[in-house]
C-alpha cells in the first residue's frame, strides 16, 4: 500500500510540476479530463479503430498525457460513428458520456482572418449545419451558434489559419 501511494504521489507531483500547457480534445464519449487520464491505459485501440484518423497519440513529454488519445483535426474530422467507443477496453469512452457531455465549436475572433478582411469562408462552407451552427455576416464574418452544433470538428479541420481559429469545448448537456 505504502509503494502504491508512494508511486501515486510520484505522479501526481511529476504532473504538477510538468502539467502540459495545452488542452487536448478527448475522444466522443469521454467524461472530464481528470476522470479521463485516471481510467485511460493508453491501449491505442480507440485510435486504431477510427475509420477517419482524427485520433492520434500526444507526443507531449509529460509521462501523464504522454501516448493518450486526442482529436488532431489537423488530420481529419470525426465522422460520430463511435467506433473508437466500441473498442475502447477500459470503459473510459462510453455511449453514457455522449449522454452527459458534447462538443461545440468555438471561435477566436482574434485569429480568424475574416476579422481581418481577408475572404475565407472555410468554416462556413464545411459545416453539415450550415446557416445554422455557423451563419455568416455580411457574406465573410462567421458566427457560430453552439445550440446547433454537433461537434464534429469539420471547421476546425478546413480552418487555414496556424493555430487554428477553431476549437472544440466541451459542454455538460443540460439535466444530466
Ligand atoms: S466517433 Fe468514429 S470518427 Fe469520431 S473519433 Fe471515434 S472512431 Fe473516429
Ligand atoms: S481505447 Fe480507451 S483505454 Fe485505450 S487508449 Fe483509447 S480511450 Fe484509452
Ligand atoms: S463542429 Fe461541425 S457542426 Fe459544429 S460548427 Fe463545426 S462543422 Fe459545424
Amino acid at each position: 500500500m505504502l509503494g502504491k501511494s508512494l508511486v501515486q504521489a510520484a505522479a501526481e507531483f511529476t504532473y504538477e510540476v510538468s502539467k502540459p500547457n495545452k488542452t487536448f480534445i478527448r475522444p466522443p464519449g469521454s467524461a472530464d479530463e481528470e476522470t479521463f487520464l485516471a481510467l485511460c491505459d493508453k491501449c491505442g485501440k480507440c485510435i486504431e479503430a477510427c475509420p477517419t484518423g482524427v485520433l492520434d497519440r500526444v507526443k507531449e513529454m509529460n509521462p501523464i498525457v504522454l501516448d493518450t488519445p486526442f482529436m488532431n483535426f489537423e488530420n481529419n474530422y470525426c465522422e460520430q460513428c463511435y467506433a473508437c467507443i466500441e473498442a475502447c477496453p477500459t470503459g473510459v469512452l462510453s455511449k453514457e458520456n455522449l449522454e452527459r457531455f458534447r462538443y461545440v465549436a468555438k471561435l477566436d475572433k482574434n485569429r480568424c482572418v475574416a476579422f481581418q478582411d481577408v475572404f475565407c469562408q472555410s468554416c462556413y462552407w464545411s459545416c453539415p449545419q450550415m446557416d445554422k451552427a455557423i451563419t455568416l455576416i455580411d457574406f465573410n464574418y462567421p458566427e457560430f451558434h453552439s445550440e446547433h452544433c454537433k461537434g464534429c470538428g469539420k471547421c476546425v479541420h478546413a480552418c487555414p489559419t496556424i493555430p487554428k481559429s477553431i476549437t472544440l469545448v466541451k459542454v455538460r448537456n443540460e439535466n444530466t
